[in-house]
């Protein structure tokens, strides 16, 4: 069965993204044991410096350096999602604790700008599903696609 929960989630993610302007990353997944058929998603804040300090570094330099853009920042951001199999309503718990510039633009990359070529025909938001399909843990945003 597909993982509903985890899609709608990953929704929920994006707008808080559009309405905060943080920008949530997801991290994982964790099944309630007191509570039949309840999951709880844990994203992390994108620029949270605990979380985005343990990714190891890109083996390939060009792309270490296309990664070390982004100012962190010890905002303990953390959005959790708790979801109710069979249920319509959803949990939503966000946690920031220190304001912090916005996730900022950064240069489209060419896979990226091909991709946009290739779907020019296609509505803006069907291009942007599918980047985020595709490439899920990609830094631009929405608003560069739809710009571009
Ligand atoms: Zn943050």
């Amino acid at each position: 069965m597909a993982d509903d929960g985890a899609q709608t989630a990953k929704n929920v993610a994006a707008r808080v993204w559009d309405w905060t302007g943080y920008r949530f990353i997801y991290k994982k997944k964790e099944r309630s044991r007191s509570s039949e058929g309840t999951l709880t998603y844990t994203f992390f804040c994108a620029q949270n410096e605990k979380e985005v300090t343990k990714e190891k570094l890109h083996p390939d330099p060009r792309e270490r350096r296309a990664r070390i853009k982004m100012d962190r920042f010890p905002c303990n951001g953390y959005l959790r999602i708790t979801v109710v199999e069979g249920e319509v309503t959803l949990g939503i718990r966000l946690t920031h604790h220190r304001a912090h510039c916005q996730y900022v633009d950064i240069s489209i990359d060419d896979e990226t700008k091909k991709l946009i070529d290739a779907m020019k025909d296609s509505p803006a938001s069907a291009i942007w599903d599918r980047i985020m399909r595709e490439y899920p843990s990609t830094e631009i945003t929405r608003k560069q696609v739809y710009a571009h």
